[in-house]
């Protein structure tokens, strides 16, 4: 195979690569630079920023926020580990230019690494166009290739119609969040992990927070134990909880925009009350974001979607027309960016090595929540599996504890841990936890269960003292 630039046959001929990607986001960058590797030439369209959604305006930024609530945390604790008079000045000023140099930087390294494995990066809207074989059009030119993947990712929602009285003006707040300083009122609309990451990084930072949501407790697809106790983790924190509640409208006013919320009996769904939340300055939707397929004139080339407008995949990434390929968020499974990576460079792996195995696989796949205190957790809850194994055949292993950290502090958060364990070797199947340091101890607990490790093979490893994560060995 021949390396470098697309090859176009006549003037108006589509320029021809081995390889065209369409998003520069985590999926599409990962799956181009690998087949690059591998000798394709590649391509990649791209509509905004290299990065996508994860450097951007997703992992990146919001970590380096998280980053600083935690030192905000920490201050509060100087004065018990002795530090007497410790308080520090924060600016929000310069923690936003701090963040959004990283970001710029991080945007030219991507930059540069294309150009490096000498991948064209064509600057625009992709749209495919009608044509002997798929075809892209970006600013009115033509790109083809004999496999083109999709990785076009997600995008916050704009206009939602079942929230027909809130004017798009402030729906489109959500997208701000990034762009604006140091608010006093902020209000979450969502239960979801972005809901509860934010809402801890604005309520650390000093934002008096709400989240609005429609159920009971906030993140309702984990293990119980860590919906529960990250509800009373958020609440602990001072983050009032508007429960079974949803927004009625938004009113723009002198100090700020004003919420009226309608909450219901969560038995009967009547309407309880209706209440006003003034002065908001941030308004957060964080309700799930769809797929950015709209526009990609996608479903017109038979690729099919789901009703959400996901492109349907194949264990292999291929969509239902022949030479198109989609992975990441697009795709609607597994919304994280190691997932999108890894999932574009087995692609690469398949089409440009000739691995015809080569595929991701989805199960055990550990995810950190970056609330306060941080949340890890990987493979079955414990409701999935009793659905799948049968309540007789689990064993489950708990624990809840105070941290030595939060020994000396008057500001306190537990520590809970759950191991769901199968059958009569008892495997582990399943481990969810949140604590101080969960989001670093999770990897290589993560390795250990991916390899089939059982309860006798964590209780064989010696615990390391004094750490929260020999709990986890020494469970009973
Ligand atoms: C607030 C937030 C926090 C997050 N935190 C984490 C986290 O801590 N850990 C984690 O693993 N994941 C996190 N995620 C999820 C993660 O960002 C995504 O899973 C990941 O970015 C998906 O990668 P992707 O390649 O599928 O899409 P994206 O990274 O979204 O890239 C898609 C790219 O395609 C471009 N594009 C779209 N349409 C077109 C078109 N027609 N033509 C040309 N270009 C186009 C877009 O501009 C974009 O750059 C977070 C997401 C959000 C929103």
């Amino acid at each position: 195979m021949t390396k470098p630039v697309g090859r176009a046959m006549a003037s108006d001929a589509p320029l021809r690569f081995d390889f065209l990607v369409v998003g520069g986001g985590s999926g599409g960058l990962a799956g181009a630079r690998r087949a690059a590797e591998l000798g394709a030439s590649a391509a990649v369209v791209e509509s905004h920023r290299l990065g996508g959604t994860c450097v951007n305006v997703g992992c990146v930024p919001k970590k380096v926020m998280w980053n600083a609530a935690v030192h905000a945390e920490y201050l509060h604790d100087h004065s018990d580990y002795g530090f007497e008079g410790a308080s520090g000045q924060f600016s929000w000023q310069l923690l936003k230019r701090k963040r959004d140099a990283y970001v710029s930087r991080l945007n030219q390294t991507y930059q540069n690494n294309l150009d490096k494995a000498k991948i064209q990066t064509i600057r625009g809207h992709a749209t495919f166009v009608a044509g002997p074989e798929p075809t892209v059009e970006v600013g009115g030119k033509k790109y083809t290739a004999p496999h083109i993947l999709v990785a076009t990712g997600g995008q916050f929602p704009v206009f939602n119609p079942t929230h027909a009285e809130i004017p798009m003006f402030f729906l489109s707040l959500c997208w701000l969040f990034f762009l604006f300083v140091s608010f006093r009122r902020s209000v979450i609309v969502g239960a979801g992990y972005i809901a509860v990451e934010m809402a801890g990084i604005l309520s650390t930072l000093g934002s008096r927070t709400s989240i609005i949501l429609r159920q009971g407790v906030v993140l309702r697809n984990f293990d119980s134990y860590i919906s529960n106790n990250c509800t009373k983790e958020l609440l602990n924190a001072g983050v009032d909880l508007w429960k079974h509640t949803q927004v009625k409208s938004v009113r723009q006013q002198r100090g700020g925009l004003e919420v009226t919320l309608v909450t219901k009996d969560p038995d009967t769904r009547e309407e309880e009350r209706t209440s006003v939340v003034q002065d908001v300055d941030c308004l957060l939707w964080a309700i799930g974001r769809e797929p950015n397929t709209s526009g990609l004139n996608i479903r017109e080339m038979g690729v099919e979607l789901d009703e959400k407008g996901h492109i349907v995949v194949d264990e292999f990434q291929n969509t239902t027309r022949k030479g198109i390929y989609a992975v990441g968020d697009v795709c609607g499974k597994a919304l994280l960016t190691p997932v999108a990576i890894a999932a574009g460079r087995k692609l690469a792996h398949r089409l440009f090595e000739g691995k015809p195995d080569s595929r991701l696989d989805y199960s055990c796949i550990p995810t950190v929540v970056f609330s306060h205190p941080p949340i890890g957790t990987v493979g079955y809850t414990e409701e999935e599996a009793t659905k799948k194994w049968g309540k007789d055949n689990l064993k489950i292993y708990k624990t809840s504890f105070s941290p030595m950290y939060h020994a000396l502090t008057t500001r306190k958060t537990q520590c809970i841990m759950k191991l769901v364990c199968a059958g009569a070797e008892e495997k582990v199947v399943g481990l969810h936890m949140q604590g101080v340091g969960c989001d670093e101890m999770l990897q290589g607990f993560a390795v250990a269960i991916k390899m089939g490790a059982t309860k006798a093979d964590f209780d064989r490893t010696v615990a390391i003292h004094p750490t929260s994560s020999e709990e986890l060995v020494t469970l009973r």
